[in-house]
């Protein structure tokens, strides 16, 4: 069974949901599911030089089909903002002239969901949080995407960590999406993380990416880079490749819980803990209300388990 690290890290929040995602995939996109697709394409991008472009496009297209999962009432302002997010973030995240990344090949027992760098050297992902913290930290640089492919490829991994703020009435509010402008020179600048009343009058006027196409991409993150927001909102988590006896414990851990996905014969019991938090569960609505998720909120996998 090939195994990854979206499967085990269901199977370990509850093996109801592992159940559940051998066969099926939610229809709609969430927020951070698009964005982190719209910002992937561009990495990928090998032709065009535009990656800022490719990302706000991919996440358009994304909005139109497969659409955005939300309870926003304006969808398409919402695809908007998300598609502006991801053309500023992806430009950060990849310096102008660098090449593509790469895709690992697949291994028998692991299918990857990360990257490659140019040089082969390294394994890539890309986060996106609310918020960071310690404990945030380690979560994510012990988690199975980060984990899994680190110990089967026996390759260190580079993590972009992107900081996208809190998310309210379909707009998330950190620097990638929001800036104050200078009443009269027109001067973009962010509120400083730890600095947040540092010196701007009530005159300053609060301006969101998606509203103002006559500032370009780059004057967005130099204005960022001067201000200090871009420290802030996007930074790099580097992890080692663990010692042998560590990693082939966590090979073997894996592949000893994807036997036990692979051997579920009845729907498990629900595990309510992980219903909610730290993200609802993708079959919450089916699963509470007693029933199988069905087409139309979900499709069908073609690969099953
Ligand atoms: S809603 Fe809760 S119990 Fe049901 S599959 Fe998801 S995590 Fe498990």
């Amino acid at each position: 069974m090939q195994g990854t690290a979206e499967m085990l890290t269901a199977f370990e929040t509850c093996p109801r949901q592992a159940w559940w995602r051998r066969e099926w995939e939610r229809t709609k996109m969430g927020a951070t599911q698009m964005l982190q697709a719209g910002v992937c394409a561009a990495m990928l991008e090998a032709e065009r030089k535009d990656w800022g472009e490719v990302a706000g496009e991919t996440v358009y297209a994304l909005g139109a089909e497969p659409g955005l999962l939300t309870e926003h009432y304006d969808v398409h302002s919402e695809v908007i903002h998300l598609a502006a997010i991801a053309d500023v973030v992806a430009s950060a995240v990849r310096p102008p002239g660098s090449l593509p990344w790469l895709v690992p090949e697949s291994l028998d027992g692991w299918e990857p969901s990360c990257f490659l760098s140019p040089d082969g050297l390294h394994l890539r992902r890309i986060v996106f949080a609310s918020s960071w913290n310690d404990d945030r930290h380690y979560s994510v640089c012990r988690s199975w995407p980060s984990l899994g492919p680190v110990s089967y490829y026996k390759m260190p991994m580079q993590i972009a960590v992107v900081i996208l703020g809190q998310h309210r009435g379909g707009k998330y509010f950190s620097s990638w999406s929001r800036g104050l402008l200078h009443p009269m020179n027109k001067k973009l600048r962010f509120r400083k993380k730890r600095d947040i009343a540092a010196g701007f009058k009530a005159s300053w006027e609060e301006v969101w990416r998606e509203d103002h196409a006559e500032i370009s991409t780059e004057q967005w993150l130099q204005a960022m880079l001067e201000d200090g927001a871009l420290a802030d909102a996007c930074f790099s988590v580097d992890i080692a490749v663990p010692e042998k006896p560590a990693r082939d414990r966590i090979v073997d851990m894996a592949k000893r819980k994807l036997d036990r996905v692979a051997a579920l014969t009845e729907l498990p019991d629900p595990q309510l803990t992980g219903c909610d938090w730290p993200a609802p569960c993708i079959f919450r609505d089916p699963c509470h209300a007693g029933r199988e998720p069905r087409e139309g909120l979900f499709k069908i996998l073609t690969s099953s388990y």
